[in-house]
């Protein structure tokens, strides 16, 4: 019997297990895709917001507010690419000057520091903005992150430290037993003592397995342009409007690997996995960015993507014990702002609800930390040449637009959560990122990783189990 089964490995689902792994527990993270952190914690704008907008008193504000201030040292723990730029929330009429100083408000209620700046402070700090600003909210607090490392990284962290992970493999039934609950999956059964909901976008589905309940959990997509890294100095903050009730508005920001992203939309969608995109909402997209940013160089968009919102009716994060069963928590619904608040959720779930019905005892020897990866990229010339010199494969190029060796493709295989498929490779690494898109690369991934599996070429799939790229071979018997 287990003591803890964790339904979901976005980022709620990860940092929750990391967590649970610091306690003599023994804990099984389920996942229904190839992947961790492969649905809505993959597809969102990165964004460590400060704060300043949530409701006062509300989940997302609570969360919101801690989760910013563990960032720093969660990513530094975590080796996750984390950058405090700060946010402008701008201001482009008159009329809007009133809702600035609301929103300053509101950032002091939420313990939230800012500064409002004129338009000359504003231009100053940005030049790149329309003429027609007129102020600004300034938010310091505000980062940038990695969410793909972000998630891997807090799954990697937790294996090391015990918990176990199952790939491809769906929950599709709970049952509540006398005591604990019987988990029934798409490979088996199990039995543990506590389930942790963590399904993102269905988490109303698996939360109505063990009751009846009064919300729902709908889909509201959003949807991105990216830019490549040529756009150098376009801004240097996250940019964002003002908010309105369909969130935060379309920003403009750089990535923490020196792109810029431009998004998100906001419209309702029936289809919770549909993550297409179409033109009449990009164009929207585009022109509503470029009121703030004319100048974004949209010749050098390399990708569009979307991601969904998991949005609850309850309009809050969906976080507490089952209504009449203690032992089955919620921790999904978690839409905008839940990359920044997952830390904060993760430490509440645990260390305020599991302990309520099972005993924590700490593991002596727990490390919160990943052993760093080689960062290439950051090295200058010397130290590169020094480390291609002990190991040649990190002189051996494989990704050319990112510049991704075959030495640190070598090193996520090697890992604790390794990259299964193309995507996931690629989300580790950065390679198949880049102007090519792996245009280039993608052939020499899919026969690293066919080497490193020791499988056929045509085994290989780009994301999801049955989505291999090579289906036979057009010459002579295939490898
Ligand atoms: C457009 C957009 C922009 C956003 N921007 C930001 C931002 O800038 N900053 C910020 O803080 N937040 C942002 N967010 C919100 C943030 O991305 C989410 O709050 C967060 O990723 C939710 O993580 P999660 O782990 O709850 O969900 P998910 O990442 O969706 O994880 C849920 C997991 O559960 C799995 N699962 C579901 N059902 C089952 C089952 N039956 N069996 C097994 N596994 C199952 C899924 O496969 C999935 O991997 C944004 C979101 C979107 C869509």
């Amino acid at each position: 019997m287990f003591d803890v089964i964790v339904v979901g490995a976005g980022c709620v689902g990860s940092l929750i297990a990391r967590k649970l792994s610091s306690y003599q527990l023994n804990v099984l993270v389920i996942e229904k895709e190839n992947d961790v952190g492969n649905a809505t914690s993959m597809a969102n704008s990165a964004i460590v917001h400060s704060g300043y907008d949530p409701v006062p008193g509300t989940l997302k504000a609570k969360f919101n507010v801690l989760g910013n201030k563990m960032y720093p040292e969660l990513c530094r723990d975590l080796d996750v690419h984390f950058e405090q730029i700060g946010s402008l929330t701008v201001a482009l009429y008159d009329e809007q000057l009133p809702m600035l100083s609301d929103l300053a408000k509101r950032s002091k209620e939420n313990g939230v520091d800012v500064k409002l700046l004129t338009r000359d402070e504003v231009l100053k700090l940005e030049p790149n903005l329309s003429s027609e600003v007129k102020g600004a909210l300034l938010a310091p607090s505000a980062g940038i992150v990695n969410p793909f490392t972000l998630v891997v990284h807090a799954m990697e962290n937790a294996v090391d430290q015990g918990v176990e992970l199952h790939l491809n493999e769906e929950v599709k039934d709970i049952k509540g037993l006398k005591e604990g609950f019987e988990v029934i999956t798409s490979r088996g059964t199990y039995q543990t003592k506590v389930v942790i909901n963590c399904a993102g976008i269905y988490g109303d589905k698996i939360h109505s397995l063990i009751e009846p309940i009064s919300y729902s959990i709908k889909a509201r997509k959003g949807q991105y342009f990216v830019l490549d890294h040529y756009a150098k100095g376009l801004v240097n903050h996250v940019i964002f409007p003002l908010p309105s009730e369909k969130g935060k508005g379309i920003l403009v920001s750089p990535t923490t690997s020196g792109n810029y992203i431009v998004g998100p939309s906001s419209e309702w969608c029936d289809d919770k996995d549909s993550v297409s995109c179409d033109k009449p909402t990009l164009d929207n997209v585009r022109a509503q960015a470029q009121a703030m940013v004319p100048s974004i160089p949209f010749n050098q968009v390399i990708r569009i993507f979307a991601g969904n919102r998991p949005t609850p009716s309850t309009h809050d994060f969906v976080i507490g014990p089952a209504k009449d069963n203690p032992a089955f928590i919620n921790a999904s619904g978690i839409e905008s702002p839940g990359l920044v608040s997952s830390p904060a959720i993760a430490e509440y779930v645990v260390d305020e609800l599991v302990s309520k019905v099972l005993t924590l005892v700490k593991k002596e020897n727990w490390s919160g930390k990943v052993s760093p990866r080689a960062h290439l990229s950051e090295m200058n010339e010397a130290q590169r040449d020094e480390f291609i010199k002990k190991n040649p494969s990190y002189g051996r190029i494989i990704c050319n637009c990112e510049k991704v060796s075959l030495g640190e493709i070598l090193d996520e295989l090697s890992r604790s959560v390794p990259p299964h498929s193309v995507k996931a490779l690629k989300k580790r690494t950065r390679a198949g990122f880049g102007k090519c898109q792996g245009g280039f690369c993608q052939p020499l991934v899919i026969q690293i990783l066919a080497e490193h599996y020791g499988v056929k070429l045509s085994e290989i799939n780009y994301d999801k189990l049955g989505s291999e790229i090579c289906k036979y071979s057009t010459k002579g018997e295939e490898k």
